[in-house]
């Protein structure tokens, strides 16, 4: 087997025993000694399969590994796609992490990018170059998620979870975004009520609903709650045409009807009333925090409506809801522009929220929601704001956030038993949180990813 490294980063090695097809009993006697390393230009594209699994094993020798909140020095065995901390025997192949930082792979938690495949190839190559192999789309097409079968949920690509068409009100948030796609030629008629979204204004309605919306098989539900201390007054309000979501009273019942399926479900919320109305319903996760585009001029001369108290924050703590942040829409607003003072009340507001959040101990997940961000963007714009120290900020990417989209799997961290899904940094991340740019070596599923283009 060739093996190819990134030239540009020369202090990683990779040394190879008995690569041949051998199994791990068959080259226990055969150490790796007088072993070759090569080096190609870093445009070069592939997908070294090293120890892919399949009855092969590796040892990963001079790494320090994220543990918690340090890192530390040990070797790891990756084995049937897993982390071991003993090998018995000689391993059929050894890599030499010289000295790196090794991190669970960054999760984006709210991204509806992954979706129809014209560009989708480009995206994952950027999503895995970034470090980001866990991504979590609250809304798409059925369709679309139809024809990325076979480019993701694979070993080589990233995970996604889809929740489908969210659940809203006659002429609900999302029905703009499918008005603007009928007007470009993206969508038809057809793809709004009943796939894009579900149109649902009372229990009648999603009683009726809710065999076909389960019919689509989605790995969770999306609810939207938009201003739903108007709910009354929205509704009869055509201005508020894309600017209303689901009745809040009906929220309880598909929860229920959700976690009756093994089903979560996550609320898209605007207000901090949205914010309640979702954790007293008893919803697993808030796809937005209270305010993060400001109101719906996204201007922000009021904070009130948005800005969470003490007791909201002991109520989803109690509930172990996870909160997705969105907030990086703040940061391309130019602090010394024209939307400045936009700029500094939205940071204050998301300042006081995640504050008030953390002290209460809710977990939280990184998400954007932007189209062109894979919450790279988004992490940037958290650090500004001075909240989260390097550390923390490093725990919540790499460790809450995917566990946050998959709490099932053994991601998020690196143990025994754990995925062997990993990013080694050249320098160390909780120091300095740029150390996150820094990757120089990818692995998932136990595969090595190299040199993406
Ligand atoms: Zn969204």
């Amino acid at each position: 087997m060739k093996v190819l490294l990134a030239g540009h980063f020369a202090a990683l090695r990779l040394i190879f025993g008995a690569l041949g097809a051998l199994s791990a009993t068959a080259c226990a006697r055969s150490a790796p000694d007088g072993a070759t390393s090569a080096a190609v230009p870093a445009t070069a594209v592939s997908t070294a399969r090293v120890s892919a699994g399949a009855g092969r094993n590796l040892a990963l020798v001079n790494g320090r590994w994220l543990v918690g909140d340090r890192f530390v020095s040990v070797t790891r065995y990756v084995v049937d796609g897993t982390l071991r901390d003993r090998f018995r025997g000689a391993p059929d192949s050894t890599l030499d992490l010289n000295g790196g930082f090794v991190v669970p792979p960054f999760g984006e938690a709210h991204n509806h990018n992954v979706e129809a495949p014209a560009r989708v190839d480009a995206l994952i190559a950027r999503y895995l170059r970034d470090g980001v192999f866990y991504v979590e789309n609250p809304n798409v097409l059925p369709r679309s998620r139809t024809a990325l079968a076979g480019k993701v949920n694979t070993p080589t690509s990233i995970d996604v979870i889809f929740a489908n068409g969210g659940l809203t009100g006659s002429g609900g948030h999302p029905i703009g975004v499918v008005r603007r796609n009928i007007a470009h030629g993206g969508m038809t008629a057809e793809d709004g009520d009943g796939q894009f979204y579900w149109e649902i204004d009372n229990a009648g309605d999603l009683a009726r609903r809710w065999p076909a919306i389960l019919a689509q098989h989605p790995d969770f539900i999306k609810v939207y709650l938009l201003y739903s201390e108007e709910y009354e007054r929205r509704r009869a309000d055509t201005a508020a045409v894309g600017w209303r979501g689901l009745n809040p009273a009906l929220v309880s019942d598909v929860v229920r009807r959700a976690h009756a399926a093994s089903l979560r479900v996550a609320a898209h919320v605007e207000t901090a009333a949205d914010f309640r109305a979702a954790i007293a319903a008893g919803v697993d996760q808030v796809a937005h925090m209270p305010g993060f585009r400001g109101d719906e001029r996204v201007q922000l001369p009021d904070p009130a409506p948005y800005t969470l108290t003490d007791a909201d924050a002991r109520n989803a703590a109690r509930r172990r809801v996870v909160v997705v942040t969105t907030l990086g829409g703040a940061g391309e607003l130019d602090p010394a522009g024209a939307d400045s003072l936009t700029r500094r009340a939205l940071d204050a507001l998301h300042r006081r929220n995640l504050s008030t959040l953390r002290r209460a101990g809710v977990r939280l997940a990184v998400g954007s929601d932007t189209y062109r961000d894979d919450s790279k963007a988004e992490v940037r714009y958290l650090h500004s704001l001075g909240v989260f120290s390097d550390t923390a900020l490093v725990q919540l990417w790499s460790q809450e956030t995917p566990r946050a989209i998959f709490p099932g799997r053994a991601v998020g961290r690196l143990g025994v038993g754990d995925e062997a899904s990993f990013l080694v940094l050249a320098c160390d991340p909780l120091a300095r949180f740029a150390c996150t740019d820094s990757i120089r070596w990818r692995m998932k599923d136990g595969r090595l990813l190299s040199a993406l283009p």
